[in-house]
């Protein structure tokens, strides 16, 4: 038998932080359930610790009620993966933006009736693709949105805010 092909404890870790790091970028917006905290570019990292799991997490804004569900979420979907010690380090330097936001995320917003971020003017209704819609409530359902209606179909629709 050859030893070096056995895995060293330094590839157990990596195995388990890499599963760690699955786990939790499973975890989904509770306010954009079809969003992972992954695509949102909320999650920063997963690194292990002195056999701790670390998750690095960046709110989209500060204050952001949903944080307090998103660490909730994953402390409770690591403990099902079977980690026992973890925490969970909340960052915000550097600020989150929606440039963090990924390509497909924005794609899965629209889909989800979402307006992506976007400067104000080039905002598209996500149900008839057209432009020009009418700002109502600088904040919509939650703070990061605003409500906004579709000039040509009269759809009331939220729009993520470029921030
Ligand atoms: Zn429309």
């Amino acid at each position: 038998m050859d030893a070096t092909n056995l895995p060293g404890p330094g590839v157990v870790m990596v195995t388990a932080a890499s599963t760690a790091f699955d786990t939790v970028a499973s975890v989904v917006d509770p306010e954009i359930p079809v969003l992972t905290i992954d695509e949102l570019g909320v999650l920063r990292g997963v690194r292990e610790e002195d056999g701790a799991v670390v998750v690095t997490i960046t709110p989209t804004y500060s204050g952001c009620p949903a944080m307090r569900q998103i660490e909730d979420d994953i402390s409770r979907a690591l403990d099902r993966a079977g980690f026992t010690d973890h925490r969970v380090e909340v960052t915000y330097q550097p600020a989150w933006t929606t440039e963090w936001m990924t390509e497909e995320a924005r794609g899965k917003l629209e889909r989800f009736g979402i307006a992506p971020p976007t400067a104000v003017e080039d905002v598209r209704c996500p149900k008839c693709r057209l432009g020009d819609p009418r700002m109502i409530a600088q904040f919509g359902s939650t703070a990061c949105k605003a409500l906004m209606v579709c000039s040509a179909c009269g759809d009331p629709f939220d729009y993520f805010k470029e921030h």
